[in-house]
């Protein structure tokens, strides 16, 4: 994601990947709105659309339901049609055909992959940084002006620079598995998400079987040794409280819940994205939504300072507005950790809590949190949408949408035909499209959006246009517009 957010930039990006082919175990069936809108800025949104159908489809011939995605918090389900806005949902893809979708894209860019090439080593300077590869050729250096570690929760990247990794150890051991069961075997797991006094037992899954068990006394011995079936049947059979047969393991993954996240994204030239900035519990499926928008927030901000035009202090923005969407995602999935125990005080918790998220605030709260609706980075300025991520609104008329309108650059969209925006503005045109556009947005005239949909800037309803605010943040996140 993030080297095609480079690469559309105008960047050129290599990118480095230890593994020989892509990974094809099942991790995330779903991805959170924020992800899609991002992708859609790509210009992904047909693909993503189709991939989404064939999943949908592929699920109701196996399961013969096609329910789609869900949204829950500690396994509590909540109606996701509370949120504030019920249009920006979840979107149903496995991660390995998103990972392909991805790759498909990036190649299309003309992005450099090399597979089989593992960062071992780094060193930086003022002007950029050495990386050691492992490769099957032998080893090999290679020269960059950023390195970007997207490489996981596990990141060798975060560790070689030297990134302060600060949260809460591991309690519990989870244990999440695509399998297959003789059919004899099925009928003795309930479908769902059920609370036992041993733990937590889920049989679900969008089209692949798929088993998970988390238990709460200790976590794992070794939390990076592979799932094996032994271990999965075993826990399954613990939790479920039956004497089920697991046929085969096709794929599976051993976690845990321990939380921690990188103090800063970024350590002189070298920066963090993804998992690699934080992990957590992947209770809720939140991982992507906040992974790849990581992406598509320091995409166009390194590429503005890899081109030499980022105005003071941009790329430090980065952390500013991303670390505290980390610290939430850590925060809600300790709370969700806490809900799932099995002993008498954690029950009475999640029942109360069960009989909260029946009141209508509280879901619209937890859904705003869970799909990033509640996100606002902190641009400090009052106007409530400004540092929101707006929504892919239809534009009206051939407008098309807003996500591709804005196609990797800032867009000003001016709503009621507001002329004397148009005209401040065109001194930033090689970096900000201009559009008149139909959309309705309750209460504004025009807005200022980043090339990651962030809302910079708000000019209200009737409200008497005030030139130099709208320059102050064109020049704030564009850099100095030309005159003349
Ligand atoms: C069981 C499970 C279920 C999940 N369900 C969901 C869900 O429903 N929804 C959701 O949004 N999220 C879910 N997640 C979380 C989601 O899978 C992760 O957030 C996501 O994979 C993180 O992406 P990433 O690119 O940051 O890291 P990764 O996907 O881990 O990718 C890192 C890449 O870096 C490569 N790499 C690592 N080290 C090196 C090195 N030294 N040199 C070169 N390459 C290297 C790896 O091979 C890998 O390809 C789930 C996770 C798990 C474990």
């Amino acid at each position: 994601m993030l080297a095609c957010e480079l690469r559309s930039a105008g960047v050129s990006v290599l990118v480095l990947e230890r593994r020989a082919r892509p990974d094809q175990a099942i991790k995330a069936g779903s991805m959170g709105p924020l992800a899609a809108e991002a992708m859609y800025g790509l210009g992904l949104a047909a693909e993503l659309g189709a991939a989404e159908e064939a999943a949908t489809a592929r699920d109701l011939a196996l399961t013969g339901k096609a329910g789609g995605p869900r949204e829950h918090f500690g396994g509590i389900f909540l109606d996701p049609s509370l949120a504030s806005d019920p249009d920006r949902r979840r979107v149903r893809i496995d991660q390995p055909e998103l990972e392909a979708l991805l790759a498909r894209h990036a190649d299309r860019l003309g992005v450099e992959v090399r597979r089989e090439h593992e960062v071992v080593g780094l060193s930086q300077d003022e002007q950029g940084v050495s990386v050691r590869v492992a490769a099957p050729g032998g080893p090999l250096q290679v020269r960059c002006a950023y390195l970007a570690g997207c490489d996981g929760h596990r990141s060798t990247v975060r560790e070689l620079a030297g990134f302060d990794f600060v949260g809460s150890p591991a309690g519990l051991t989870g244990r999440d598995g695509v399998v297959r069961l003789a059919e004899s075997e099925r009928a003795k797991l309930t479908p769902g998400f059920h609370h036992t006094e041993r733990g937590v037992f889920v049989f679900a899954g969008f089209g692949a079987q798929r088993v998970a068990a988390v238990e709460f006394d200790s976590p794992p011995d070794d939390p990076y040794a592979p799932l094996t079936l032994p271990d999965l049947q075993a826990a399954v059979r613990r939790v479920s409280g039956t004497d089920v047969v697991i046929d085969e393991l096709v794929s599976g993954f051993v976690y845990t819940d321990e939380a921690r996240q990188v103090t800063s994204y970024r350590a002189g030239r070298v920066l963090l994205a993804g998992d690699a900035a934080h992990i957590y519990a992947p209770f809720g499926g939140q991982g992507l939504n906040v992974g790849l928008v990581d992406a598509a927030n320091l995409g166009w901000k390194l590429a503005a300072q890899v081109q030499g035009w980022a105005p003071e202090g941009l790329l430090d923005t980065y952390t500013v507005e991303r670390h505290p969407v980390g610290a939430v995602l850590l925060h809600n999935t300790r709370a969700q950790a806490a809900l799932m125990r099995p002993d008498p005080q954690s029950r009475a918790l999640r029942e109360l809590f069960a009989g909260l998220v029946g009141l209508e605030p509280v879901t619209r709260l937890i859904v705003d949190m869970k799909t990033g609706q509640s996100v606002r980075y902190d641009l400090g300025e009052a106007h409530p949408l400004v540092g929101t991520l707006c929504p892919d609104l239809p534009l009206g008329g051939a407008g098309g949408r807003l996500r591709e309108r804005l196609g990797g650059q800032g867009l000003l969209l001016d709503l009621a035909g507001r002329a004397e925006v148009h005209a401040a503005a065109a001194g930033w045109s090689a970096r900000v499209g201009t559009v008149s556009a139909k959309a309705g947005i309750d209460g504004v005239d025009a807005l200022l959006l980043r090339p990651d949909g962030c809302v910079a800037w708000v000019l209200p309803a009737g409200a008497v246009f005030g030139e130099k605010e709208l320059t102050s943040a064109l020049a704030a996140w564009f850099g100095e517009g030309r005159t003349g």
